[in-house]
């Protein structure tokens, strides 16, 4: 017997790659689960590979994976009946293979100065096996090969001393038995193992089963059968014509765990050369101030790799969820790697131009619809505008705002062409229906639409659409007084304006005067947008939270039957009166555009109920 045993080193850098694979993966260790699964995955790949390419000729039979703990033991051991190892192999492949991979890895990983592990090596690193160190005080690896040569036991301690002795294990395939380090204990429990396959192996192609083997042994009632914790074909690897809305649904709901419905989605079959399939969502969001939590899951050949990878998926994507898989991917790469990868450059666009195809298409065939959920997907399509030009030139004609007075949802295009005659490439807006509500009603009088931008990034986009179009421009309703609401120009009333400077108690004021269509209207107050834009954009910068005062100017009707009193109280020489009724108009103007302070209030209602006496 003693010579059948075979002793050995893991060579060269045992000693070297032990601790640093314990090192190197501790934030993550559940990752080695993913590993040895996927190992064990591949194994069961090949042998049907060979099946169908006639090179042998297996009886119907079952492929699957078994995980199992064993808690008296203390090991977690992952079966296949895959293509199994011959000796030879396994002192090529475990061995001293898997090492070459590492050995450039760690020298890599010794250049780092920070002295912490690498962050964001993903995926299969060619030592995926050693992973199971990180958990272990020993792996044993039994194996027996479908080719018939003998079956082998190779133990390997956590030190890299391993040795090899031959099997009596009948079955082909491989088991791989992890004693789990006291550490680790852990990974004893059933729900942390399924937990671990539930994130990683939920996908897998192949059927994996979870059970303990206190309860598999059990007999009678008590006996609890293996649970397939997978499904081996998820929704994104059929062709979307096999897929109906409800299976889109509830597999959304299934993997993302969100009680609604998704907006809609986007099923993505590239072939070859990009080569990767996946669904996009667009969830349904509650409001303004959810905070946008995306998640786009990675897979490679069905088995989860990360969250979130941004190397690969353009960051305003990431505000959607979804799943892609993308067997091409070198993810046994860094991030930086991925980051240059034009590989991965052309897949985010891939992906950028079918979401865009679907929004467009929506827009064009089911306009209804794609109006009643724009308002879910608007902060999206504007953030995405933004970050890319060739998004925003892809969906530009499906970006609609809604009408401040009808409601109607409009492109700029169709905005423009309503105002054609009254103001050529000019868009009026406001960011507050209540507040601006005088002025809204002054374009509304006249026949011209507003538009309402409300949203928080609505006025930060509108820069994006003017860059594009050149001569356009977006002003705020009370930006200025637009020759659409005026009668004509009128003279500069000089004492009136000093008297508005003394009854506003600001020296400053600006003051200027203008003949409105609108005749009841005293006074507005208009703010110059570039001014304005700045400010709000000071005020979203500035941490301290103070406002930043704008710089509003006072423009008084001429055509108002107050400005007409106030004119006649000054000629009369009733300076009391024609003061107190500017500063009453001063404040009312002040009102329209912007809310009062609480001393503001206090005076004006004082003012006011001084005024009614009067009556
Ligand atoms: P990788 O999977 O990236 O090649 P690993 O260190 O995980 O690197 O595995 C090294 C090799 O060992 C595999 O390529 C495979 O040939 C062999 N191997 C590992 N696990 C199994 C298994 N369960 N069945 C058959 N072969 C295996």
């Amino acid at each position: 017997m003693s010579e059948n045993i075979k002793k050995g080193g893991i060579s060269v850098d045992a000693e070297h790659l032990f601790p640093i694979i314990k090192k190197w993966l501790y934030s993550d260790k559940d990752i080695f689960l993913r590993e040895i699964v996927s190992n064990a995955s591949d194994a069961i790949t090949k042998l049907k590979r060979l099946d169908s390419l006639g090179e042998i000729s297996l009886p119907e039979q079952d492929y699957r994976i078994d995980v199992v703990i064993d808690k008296t033991a203390g090991t977690l051991t992952v079966t296949d009946n895959g293509i199994g190892m011959t000796e030879e192999e396994l002192e090529k492949y475990i061995c001293s293979i898997a090492l070459s991979g590492a050995v450039e890895f760690i020298q890599k990983y010794e250049k780092d100065e920070s002295g912490k592990p690498q962050e964001g090596i993903i995926g299969h690193f060619g030592l995926g096996f050693y992973s199971s160190f990180m958990v272990s005080d020993t792996v044993t690896v039994e194996t027996k090969s479908y080719t018939g040569a003998p079956a082998v036991k190779w133990v390997c301690d956590s030190e890299g001393e391993y040795e090899t002795f031959p099997s009596e294990r009948e079955e082909r395939g491989t088991s791989v038995i992890m004693k789990i380090s006291e550490d680790e204990s852990e990974l004893l429990s059933e729900y942390k193992i399924k937990e671990i396959l539930e994130k990683y192996c939920s996908f897998m192609p192949v059927p994996v089963f979870f059970s303990n083997a206190e309860d598999i042994e059990k007999e009678g009632e008590d006996k609890k059968e293996p649970e397939q914790i997978n499904d081996t074909t998820p929704l994104w690897m059929k062709s979307p014509s096999e897929c109906t809305d409800d299976d889109y649904k509830a597999f959304y709901k299934k993997v993302f765990h969100d009680y609604k419905d998704p907006l809609f989605w986007v099923h993505i079959n590239a072939e070859y050369p990009l080569n990767f399939k996946g669904i996009i969502y667009f969830p349904k969001l509650n409001s303004d101030f959810d905070p946008i939590e995306g998640q786009v899951k990675l897979y490679y050949n069905q088995v989860f790799v990360a969250d979130n990878i941004k190397e690969v998926i353009p960051d305003f994507l990431l505000m959607l969820r979804g799943v892609l898989d993308c067997p091409e991917l070198p993810l046994n790469v860094s991030r930086s790697y991925l980051q240059n990868n034009g590989y991965v450059t052309k897949i985010a666009a891939h992906i950028v131009k079918k979401v865009a195809d679907k929004l467009n298409g929506m827009m064009n065939t089911e306009r209804e619809n794609y109006e009643k959920i724009y308002d879910d997907i608007k902060v999206f399509v504007e953030y995405g505008c933004m970050r890319d030009k060739k998004f925003y030139d892809k969906v530009k004609g499906s970006i609609i705002f809604p009408s401040a007075i009808s409601g109607k949802m409009l492109t700029v295009d169709e905005y423009l062409e309503t105002a054609k005659e009254k103001h050529e490439n000019k868009i009026f807006y406001a960011t507050d229906k209540k507040v601006q509500a005088q002025y809204i009603g002054m374009f509304e009088a006249e026949g011209a639409e507003v538009l309402l931008l409300d949203r928080t990034l609505d006025t930060q986009f509108i820069q994006t659409v003017e860059m594009d179009r050149e001569g356009v421009k977006f002003m705020r309703v009370d930006s200025g007084v637009d020759d659409v609401l005026k009668n004509g120009d009128a003279e500069n009333n000089e004492d009136m304006t000093a008297l508005f400077k003394e009854v506003s108690g600001n020296g400053e004021l600006e003051v200027s005067y203008t003949a409105l269509k609108d005749e009841k209207t005293p006074a507005v107050m208009n703010e110059d947008e570039q001014d304005r834009r700045f400010a709000d954009l000071m005020k979203l910068y500035r941490m301290d939270g103070n406002d930043v005062p704008g710089k509003a100017k006072l423009v008084v009707n001429t055509s108002s039957a107050l400005y007409k009193k106030a004119e006649e109280l000054i000629c009369a020489d009733k300076k009391d009166d024609a003061k107190q009724l500017l500063k009453h108009i001063y404040s009312l103007a002040t009102l329209a555009h912007r809310q009062l302070t609480a001393d503001e209030m206090k005076n004006f209602l004082g003012d006011a109920y001084e005024l009614l006496l009067k009556l």
